[in-house]
């Protein structure tokens, strides 16, 4: 049996680079398209697997396999390595992981030469300064990387190999793969290279080039040089190097003007290998005395803004299709698009840092309760700063221009809601104190008092004292464009969860389809409605309860009518009241004075009220649809509402919507079908009234494993089914997504899960029941319209899964749908591969 190679001189074999690395695959590539490439070869990713598995062992013959690249090395370059007599090889030893990780892993320059071997350079190039100053940097990077340099040339080649493969379990490399998601099974390459110099004069360089512009995506060479320097003298900064191009933003005599031969061939070769990969490039160069090597090239990392840029150009330019160009667009890099976002080069030092809850930046006054938000906002914006937020501010953080808590996790109540308005949120942030009654902030060694400025980076969770520069997106029109090209290609339907007028409006700007989620019980939050809600609840008899709902009945269907006005005659998923009562109670008791007065009751009545109604565990309690059983007229009062709103819109305005009723929490059938006919017998009520009939469908909300499980005979009762899958996971989980953030973090480091399930759907699990569910409930109808609702209905990942099990539509915060678009499109592109 013929013994497996871990060597391969560029360009002997098709650029494999899963066996090469990114770099080595490129060095191969290039060298094919007959580049100015140093020669080389390339020591293969297995190797660098056998020596990890066997505690920093080569596998027997690998250094014979060595020496016989090492011999034909100096054959191709008519150089010797370690010889002071003839003309000296020197070699570089360079990493190169399959996922590039740039700047992540070590890299050693020169090796091979010693005081002997520098002499002997010195004297045949004429040139000792550079022979010495290439002896020096040699040195430095190998006591840095490696060691002590022992004397034998061949030991500190070893070493070095070694060095570089044991970069891939460095620190920093670890990080940035968990970062960026990149696997570790792969390990890294190594590739020995033989040396050109650009630190051999001024009529030498070494530089960095993008083919277009990383931060714009402008079409154009954008990058840096250094005259008579090495590698990493660029990228460390101790020089300040000149531009490429001759532009505005950078400055010192460009490349373009210093060396124009040499830049039109770079331009060249730019194309060439754009073409080549179809991709910009991020590719390194040497010139050693005016001649042009080219030592690298790989597709350029670079901002949403550039990625967007790029792709649609391309497309136009005809070098990659529409599916390509959706496809390179990593879809959660589109919130960098729709926030404002803290200046790059800003300087400010932040003073505490939260989680990242919700993104953008926010700068604006502090206050400490809703109350304060509500007053102040009318002439100031306003960041509301909270231990935990509670549903009952939800008023505060709309007029708030950014939140930001001390407790609570990604998911918090304080996260999901500032996500869904698309404000900057930044949460948990347990390094800060707050003093809510005195009005204080301590943020780090700063006292804030109410009223002073911070601002909050909820990209990073970075907070700070004062004002800090932001910058405000635009559309572009290739955002649009890019859009455009998801739209066509995707088949799932995008909806949103909103249900303001300005939440609606927002989302039917950015794409969204309709609504897949109105929740009801944030309309009854304002001054007015809360109260009559109370009053509604608390009521201690029908007859004063029936009173409070009528006077809720026209203020609701209010609201129904200017949100049915702004859904552009599309589609909305309206969800009766479903969270807990005791969620609208009175708290304080001033409140509970104003109650006690409003239904003319003592207040000692009122308080024992308040005592029956206290639940131990009010998310599995008395909500969603057991509040429509057991307290008909709610639901009554708000179909009415809605279906009036529904016929008043068609007889004033003709505009027509499909307007989909959602009965919150089923676990039984029944359920569903007692409350399906109580909305039957309502809205044919309505309609004899009114004299004119509406379009409507009945459907639930699946999100408790019971309803997951007994689809099939749910589905009699339906005509559609949404996931709730918040819930769902919260139920298949048993785990309160509002107190995640104690355990979440040491799972996930454990790799107990691999993503929070309140992100990413847990697609063993909760997935299942989804799948079951869907399966049996399109047994009994076909054709049954399936939604989700929920966080997940705007992760990427979720969306590709629910694409497949053949939903129709995910809906999500009107921010995010932008995100789902692309992400619905992409499902397709890669399900279709
Ligand atoms: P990284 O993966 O961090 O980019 P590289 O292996 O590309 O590391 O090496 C960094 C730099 O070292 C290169 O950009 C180049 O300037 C220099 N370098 C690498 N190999 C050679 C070589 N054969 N001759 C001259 N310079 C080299
Ligand atoms: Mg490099
Ligand atoms: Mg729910």
């Amino acid at each position: 049996m013929p013994q497996i190679s871990y060597i391969y001189d560029f360009g002997s074999t098709s650029a494999n680079k899963k066996l090469l690395g990114n770099k080595g695959a490129g060095l191969a590539e290039m060298l094919n398209l007959s580049l100015n490439v140093p020669p080389g070869f390339t020591i293969t990713t297995d190797l660098c697997k056998f020596y990890h598995q066997s505690h920093g062992q080569f596998p027997e013959g690998f250094e014979a396999e060595l020496d016989a690249a090492i011999i034909r090395l100096e054959t191709k370059t008519n150089k010797k390595f370690g010889s002071k007599d003839a003309v000296p090889l020197l070699l570089s030893i360079r990493s190169g992981a399959v996922d590039s990780m740039p700047g992540m892993m070590d890299t050693i320059l020169n090796l091979g030469i010693n005081q002997d071997v520098a002499q002997r350079l010195g004297a045949l190039t004429g040139n000792q300064a550079f022979a010495d100053d290439t002896l020096h940097r040699f040195n430095e990077s190998y006591h840095k990387l490696v060691g002590v340099a022992s004397t034998d040339l061949k030991v500190q080649l070893i070493a070095a190999i070694k060095a570089v493969i044991s970069s891939w379990m460095s620190d920093r490399a670890i990080a940035y793969r968990k970062i960026n998601n990149i696997s570790d099974e792969h390990g890294t390459a190594v590739n020995v290279q033989a040396m050109v110099f650009g630190n051999m004069g001024d009529t030498s360089a070494t530089g960095v080039l993008f083919t277009r512009n990383p931060s714009s995506g402008k079409k154009a060479l954008y990058g840096e040089f250094l005259l008579n320097a090495q590698g990493e003298d660029v990228v460390s900064g101790i020089r300040t190097p000149r531009p490429i191009s001759k532009t505005k933003d950078q400055p010192g005599e460009s490349l373009y003007e210093m060396m124009p031969d040499i830049y039109s061939e770079l331009e060249k070769i730019s194309t060439l290998l754009e073409n080549h990969y179809a991709d910009m490039q991020d590719i390194e160069f040497t010139i050693e005395n005016g001649k042009l090597y080219i030592l690298q090239t790989r597709s350029g990392k670079r901002t949403a803004r550039a990625a967007i840029n790029i792709a649609v150009d391309m497309v136009s330019e005809g070098k990659i299709t529409k599916e390509e160009a959706v496809s390179r667009v990593d879809a959660e890099s589109l919130n960098q698009m729709l926030h404002a976002t803290i200046s790059p080069d800003c300087a400010t030092k932040h003073l505490a840092q939260g989680l990242p809850a919700s993104p953008g930046a926010a700068t604006g006054i502090i206050v400490f309760s809703p109350y304060d938000a509500e007053e102040l906002s009318h002439h100031h914006k306003v960041i509301l700063v909270r231990n935990d937020t509670s549903p009952e501010d939800i008023t505060g953080m709309h007029v708030s221009c950014g939140i930001l808590t001390a407790r609570g996790g990604m998911t918090s109540h304080a996260a999901v809601v500032a996500r869904g308005m698309g404000k900057p949120c930044v949460c948990g942030a347990s390094e800060i104190k707050i003093d809510e009654k005195q009005g204080l902030l301590h943020l780090g060694d700063r006292i804030i008092k109410k009223g002073e400025v911070i601002t909050i980076d909820g990209d990073s969770g970075k907070i700070f004292a004062g004002d800090v520069p932001t910058i405000t997106p635009e559309f572009s029109e290739n955002f649009s464009t890019l859009m455009s090209f998801a739209d066509e290609i995707r088949t799932m339907e995008i909806r949103a969860n909103a249900e303001t007028a300005i939440d609606v409006a927002t989302a039917i700007r950015l794409g969204a389809e309709g609504i897949g989620l109105c929740r009801t019980e944030h309309m009854f939050f304002e001054p007015q409605k809360i109260a009559l809600m109370r009053e509604m609840i608390v009521a201690p008899n029908d007859l004063l309860r029936q009173k409070a709902l009528d006077q809720l009945l026209p203020l609701h269907k209010a609201d129904f009518k200017s949100i049915f006005k702004s859904i552009n005659g599309t589609s909305i998923n309206v969800r009766l009241i479903d969270p807990p009562l005791h969620e609208f109670l009175p708290q304080g008791e001033k409140e509970k004075n104003a109650l006690a007065t409003a239904l003319n009751l003592p207040i000692d009545i009122i308080d024992s009220r308040l005592h029956a109604l206290h639940e131990v565990n009010p998310m599995l309690g008395h909500r969603g649809c057991r509040l429509g059983i057991t307290y008909p007229p709610i639901y009554a009062m708000q179909i009415e509402a809605i279906v009036t709103a529904a016929i008043e819109l068609k007889n004033e305005d003709n505009i027509d919507i499909d307007l989909e009723i959602m009965m919150p929490l089923i676990a039984n059938e029944l359920e569903l079908k007692n409350l399906r006919s109580l909305a039957l017998n309502v809205i044919s009520t309505i309609e004899e009234k009114l004299g004119t009939e509406v379009k409507y469908q009945i459907g639930t909300m699946i999100e408790l494993p019971r309803a997951a499980l007994q689809a099939n005979k749910i589905a009699e009762f339906a005509d559609y089914f949404s996931f709730g899958t918040n819930d769902l996971t919260q139920t298949t989980y048993g785990i309160s997504r509002d107190d995640v953030a104690s355990f979440i973090p040491q799972y996930l480091n454990q790799k107990i899960l691999a993503h929070d399930p309140f992100t990413t759907i847990d697609q063993e699990g909760v997935g299942e029941l989804i799948a079951i569910a869907i399966k049996r409930g399109r047994k009994i109808k076909s054709d049954l319209k399936i939604g989700v609702c929920g966080e997940h209905g705007g992760d990427p990942a979720s969306i590709e899964f629910f694409y497949k099990l053949g939903v129709n539509y995910v809906s999500c915060s009107p921010y995010r749908v932008p995100i789902a678009r692309l992400s619905a499109a992409q499902a397709v592109i890669k399900t279709s591969k």
